[in-house]
């Protein structure tokens, strides 16, 4: 048996969010479109599930629209803001950070090399740290959006996203994050955020993989990416999955009813990880924020180790983990956010990211902690 240390990857279906799918595969199959009483069924299970949503985040039910993934939701929040801030009022600056998923960067790269936007990255501290007034310093009249990251997926670090959001408010300028790891652990309110745009995947918090969501503030200007039918107040045109949506709603109240009581213990079991791993394993750092950091998220580098070796290694002792970031077997390039960070390749090449979820266990981390301290020295000697 595999013990999967992996969460920041994805997390299993709860049980109860499968149960709450189920009938709508079949049962009520309707189309939400549909007049008929089929379509109205599967219409109101639709809706309810965006009420729920709306009320887990602080949002209103027509704040919320629903995408196929964490990485769609990030695509029409900046292609959408830009493209409608540039209609309006020729706005062609775009603020962004090194720290971002690939889902928020190449989109933003793409922006900038078809459509002629310009993207400017703000600096990061060494713990890949956004400083909001570095954000204070470089908004402009002409900035269409700001994107930065809630919680790091790669090193875990949490950014100070409701002070950079007032700064984005007061100068009329839309603010997007991507909260796609924070969600499942952190009290995401977008009021007290300060967010006009926030993305989220459900397969990040024990819901289905494909389904997601992206809240958009009332008022913001935003065009659709997917033009087509009617759906989603025009903004994100096919027919709703509905069973997927279903299984979103239910798993994010879930992980709203359940955050304090899953908070303490994944702490102490993180902590015992970072804290064996820094004192028993030589030539080794913690990436990311000490304090201002996810709460299941450990991430390191161990120097003169390769990485993708580290963690055949451990597959093979039967620990799923990874490297935080998508490293090319045979093309070893560090990560763009572990070189942001000021990390030389030498350390950077030999990133490990163990990330807890709600079924890992104390004796789960033991075994991983004595068997990390072998294969760390096993793969300096490879
Ligand atoms: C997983 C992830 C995404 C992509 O979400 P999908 O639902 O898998 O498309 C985007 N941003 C962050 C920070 C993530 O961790």
């Amino acid at each position: 048996m595999t013990t999967y240390l992996d969460f920041a990857a994805t997390t299993p279906l709860d049980d109860r969010v499968l149960q709450r799918m189920l009938p709508y595969f079949q049962q009520d199959f309707g189309n939400p479109s549909s007049i008929h009483h089929p379509g109205q069924t599967a219409d109101h299970a639709v809706e309810d599930s965006r009420r729920m949503i709306a009320d887990c985040l602080g949002a209103d039910t027509t704040e919320i629209i629903i995408t196929s993934c964490g990485t769609e939701s990030d695509n029409l929040a900046l292609r959408g803001t830009a493209f409608a801030e540039r209609q309006r009022r020729n706005a062609n600056h775009i603020l962004t950070t090194p720290v971002e998923h690939h889902a928020v960067l190449h989109t933003v790269q793409q922006l900038h090399e078809l459509h002629e936007f310009e993207v400017e990255v703000l600096p990061v501290d060494e713990y890949g740290m956004v400083d909001p007034d570095d954000v204070q310093k470089r908004i402009r009249k002409e900035t269409a959006i700001v994107s930065v990251i809630y919680a790091n997926n790669e090193i875990g670090t949490v950014n100070p996203i409701a002070e950079i959001g007032a700064i984005c408010r007061q100068h009329g300028v839309a603010f997007h994050t991507d909260a796609v790891q924070a969600i499942a652990h952190l009290d995401v309110n977008v009021q007290c955020d300060n967010v006009d745009l926030l993305a989220l995947g459900a397969h990040k918090f024990y819901g289905p993989k494909g389904v997601g969501a992206l809240f958009i503030k009332k008022g913001t200007s935003i065009l659709p990416v997917q033009t087509g039918g009617k759906q989603e107040f025009g903004l994100r045109a096919g027919t709703q999955n509905v069973p997927y949506i279903v299984g979103m709603a239910e798993a994010l109240k879930i992980t709203k009813n359940e955050l304090a009581m899953n908070t303490a213990p994944l702490k102490e079991m993180r902590d015992r990880i970072i804290g064996q791993v820094l004192e028993e394993i030589p030539e080794s750092q913690l990436t990311g924020h000490p304090v201002q950091r996810l709460p299941n998220h450990a991430s390191f580098v161990f120097r003169g180790v390769d990485g993708n070796e580290l963690l055949m290694l451990l597959d093979l002792a039967g620990f799923a983990c990874s490297s935080g970031s998508a490293c090319k077997v045979g093309n070893p390039t560090p990560s763009e956010v572990l070189t942001s960070i000021g990390l030389t390749p030498d350390w950077a090449l030999g990133s490990l990211r163990v990330t807890l979820g709600r079924q890992t266990t104390a004796e789960q981390v033991e075994a991983f902690i004595t068997t990390l301290k072998e294969l760390v020295l096993k793969a300096r000697k490879l």
